[in-house]
């Protein structure tokens, strides 16, 4: 096993686990699922690897500070927020809109680790947070480490490319991953591993992968298999078969999934297995990116744990 241990935050060990995919069982395919959910209780899954070098270029700083965006449910603020708080540096952040009459889970538990929230009116925050204009952010804000929005960037792909060392060679035949920014997908490609790699858009009609791939210097020969069908109509969107989906698959494998990125996976695999896409003989792998205090924003009493 890899070390986990970076900015001196204690994390747990990364494990590998057989899964089930909850239907009738195949015994020519086999499923595992990589728990990156398990890391850390409170900030977990593949935000970490994103903000490794952000957080080390922060410490080597003179004002240790990180500035960054995202909206008011967004795990890449909570992640940010905890392991700067962690590292011992400032932490800033740009959030999209308005504060609402009650602040989002995810904001207070931001503020709770310190973190300086600044809302910004809708078309500014996107203008900044698409290509950060640093005079501006300097000129308000002070001097620091701008991370662009969800990790998107050069250094956020070159800390997830870690993800892959905690999979060994030669096992799988395929790996997946669900896509935001497409980050985590590009540090994994930039691992350069044998293996498929299956990409599990979150957004509907993601058609800017590859140009997000090539910003993040992923090189064109490498491509992952995009599988559109399983963005349950947005961002952030959900219906109640996702729901059961992620009730049932907990039941059997005793693993939460979030339901904004890997119950949506997680379904699109059972859904893709059902469908015969994976030859027999198939190894395959599902990264759990973790996410679930993103279930937060549900309504109460809809999951079963
Ligand atoms: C942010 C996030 C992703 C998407 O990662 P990208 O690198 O932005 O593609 C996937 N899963 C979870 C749980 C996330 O929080």
């Amino acid at each position: 096993m890899q070390e986990t241990d970076f900015v001196n935050m204690e994390l747990n060990e990364v494990v590998i686990k057989k899964i089930s995919p909850i239907l009738p069982q195949r015994s020519d395919l086999h499923l595992y699922m990589l728990r990156l959910d398990a890391l850390h209780p409170i900030v977990s899954g593949n935000k970490l690897f994103k903000l490794k070098y952000y957080l080390e270029q922060a410490l080597q700083s003179t004002h240790r500070t990180l500035l960054t965006f995202g909206g008011a449910y967004s795990n890449h603020l909570a992640a940010t927020a905890y392991a700067a708080r962690e590292a011992g540096l400032r932490s800033i952040a740009c959030v999209r809109g308005e504060e609402g009459r009650k602040p989002s889970h995810t904001l207070d538990f931001c503020r709770s680790q310190q973190m300086e929230i600044h809302f910004m009116e809708r078309e500014l925050y996107r203008q900044i947070s698409e290509t950060p204009h640093e005079d501006f952010l300097t000129s308000r804000f002070g001097p620091h480490i701008t991370i662009p929005s969800g990790g998107f960037g050069v250094m956020g792909a070159r800390g997830a490319r870690d993800i892959a060392d905690f999979i060994p060679e030669n096992s799988f035949s395929h790996i997946c991953v669900a896509v935001g920014t497409a980050t985590t997908l590009a540090g994994l490609l930039m691992a350069g591993r044998k293996e498929k790699i299956i990409a599990f858009p979150a957004l509907k009609g993601m058609t800017d992968i590859p140009e997000r791939l090539r910003k993040l210097t992923v090189q064109n020969t490498i491509q992952p298999e995009v599988m559109q069908d399983y963005s349950f109509g947005g961002f952030g969107k959900w219906n109640m078969d996702l729901i059961s989906y992620m009730n049932r698959f907990y039941k059997v494998n005793n693993i939460p999934l979030d339901f904004v990125y890997n119950a949506k996976m997680m379904f699109g695999i059972t859904d893709l297995i059902r469908k015969g896409f994976f030859p027999p003989g198939s190894h395959i792998l599902a990264i759990h990116t973790g996410g679930l205090q993103g279930n937060d924003s549900l309504p109460a009493n809809l999951l079963a744990f």
